[in-house]
């Protein structure tokens, strides 16, 4: 005879110890399967290393797919609930003004070590280098078959695999092929938080620099979201959090053929024309090369008078009213084309996954096998930069515990 325990979580990542921790805590026998030799190491990346782990003002409206499971979680298991969760397991929370929450000590190793000590305590059996290749239903319960030929038997399985953004901490997209050999359906995947890819061109030249923004992404000529914040150039494209934020959109766009370009303005709300016609009055022996020094950094502000089509050795004072006309409008309007995304490799987030049609979202239970939980990245969710995703890590996580809680007691 084998041992059965109450729950298997296969994934070590946020969702699945918080799922374990809440689970143990309640007395459930539960073992945590993760394929690395560590549980939580793409949780130490987040933030810059300080885990933004969720946001005050999270609502639907910052996911860019799975709003509806968004919602239900949200309402379930809102930013302040999760927060006093954290709190039980010794990790007092900050907020900043954008209402981003991190953990007081600013150490997303602190918030890894309270999931891992909180599920010591609660009593979890962790089993790291256990990479679950096979989830075989049963008679009362769950096979997991792990990579060597190990076996791990439970009455319910939660799969928190993640998604396949950023493959070196642990992404690799076994989750979807656990869950379609039982009867899910994936949607196609894609980066959703990643630096836009734009030819190298225009960008040339100004790698490494940083500049205020309002970005507007253009699908088939039509303007669709504009974010404001600080962009960062590549080799060749744009990155920063303004920018990463658009990839979902761009992926879905450019995969239903449509053309892609993103606009930045530098002077978003004021009028470019009228203060640089102000600014020419003022520096007329002002060379053009240094003339929008400033405004944006200086290389940047060569690059877009090069754009206006004007030659850097001119003088400001010898500008007509059309070639002023022509930089405000690369300033307030500098369009570059966009010809795809980072890879996984360089992604956050991954957009698709375990399609929720086939999830009863109200306790994320498997409506094609009962017993049978998913929670986190694996499903078809993703949200803004800012707390959103990780926020949904631990409340889908947390309505699944219960709906496990649910279905031990049927
Ligand atoms: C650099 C970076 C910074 C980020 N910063 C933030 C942030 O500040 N705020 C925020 O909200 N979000 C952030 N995110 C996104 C966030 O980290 C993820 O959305 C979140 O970790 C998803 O949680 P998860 O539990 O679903 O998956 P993961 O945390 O990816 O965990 C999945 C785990 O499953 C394991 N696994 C996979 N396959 C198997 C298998 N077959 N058997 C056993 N184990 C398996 C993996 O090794 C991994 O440990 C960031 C992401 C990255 C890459």
């Amino acid at each position: 005879m084998h041992d059965i325990y109450d729950a298997m979580i296969i994934g070590g990542g946020a969702s699945g110890l918080v799922a374990a921790c809440a689970l143990a805590r309640k007395g459930r026998r539960v073992v945590l399967l993760e394929k690395q030799d560590r549980v939580g190491r793409k949780l130490l990346s987040t933030g810059n290393g300080r885990c933004n782990l969720t946001n005050l003002k999270a609502g639907a409206e910052n996911y860019q797919s799975g709003k509806q499971a968004a919602r239900t979680a949200l309402k379930a298991w809102p930013p302040k609930k999760v927060i006093a969760f954290f709190e039980t397991l010794g990790i007092p929370c900050v907020a900043d003004e954008a209402k981003r929450v991190y953990p007081m000590s600013r150490q997303a190793a602190s918030v890894l070590d309270a999931l891992r000590l909180g599920c010591d305590e609660a009593g979890v059996e962790m089993r790291t280098g256990s990479r679950v290749t096979e989830l075989n239903p049963g008679e009362g319960g769950f096979e997991a078959v792990c990579e060597g030929g190990g076996r791990v038997y439970a009455r319910c399985a939660l799969v928190c695999t993640g998604g396949l953004a950023a493959p070196k901490l642990g992404a690799c997209g076994d989750g979807y092929r656990l869950l379609e050999r039982l009867g899910h359906t994936i949607v196609p995947c894609f980066p959703a938080i990643a630096a836009l890819v734009t030819p190298p061109e225009p960008v040339r030249g100004l790698k490494g620099i940083r500049a205020e923004a309002e970005i507007t992404l253009l699908c088939g000529g039509e303007a669709f979201r504009s974010e404001r914040g600080e962009v960062l150039f590549a080799d060749s494209g744009v990155s920063g959090i303004a920018a990463m934020q658009l990839a979902h959109m761009v992926n879905v766009a450019l995969y239903a053929g449509k053309r892609c370009a993103v606009r930045l303005d530098f002077m978003p709300g004021l009028d470019a024309p009228s203060l640089l016609r102000k600014r020419v009055a003022d520096l007329p022996k002002r060379r053009l090369e240094d003339f929008l020094n400033g405004i944006v950094p200086r290389r940047l502000g060569q690059t877009l008078v090069k754009a206006a089509g004007l030659p850097l050795n001119a003088a400001a004072g010898s500008l007509s009213e059309k070639q002023i006309d022509a930089l405000a409008g690369v300033l307030s309007g500098w369009t570059l084309t966009v010809t795809g995304t980072q890879g996984y490799d360089q992604a956050q987030v991954t957009g698709g996954g375990a399609s929720l049609k086939h999830f009863d979202i109200r306790c994320m239970e498997s409506l094609c096998l009962e017993g049978l939980f998913a929670a986190g990245e694996v499903l078809d969710v993703d949200g803004d930069c800012g707390g959103f995703n990780l926020q949904w890590a631990w409340s889908s996580a947390l309505l699944a515990a219960e709906g496990i809680e649910a279905a031990l007691d049927r």
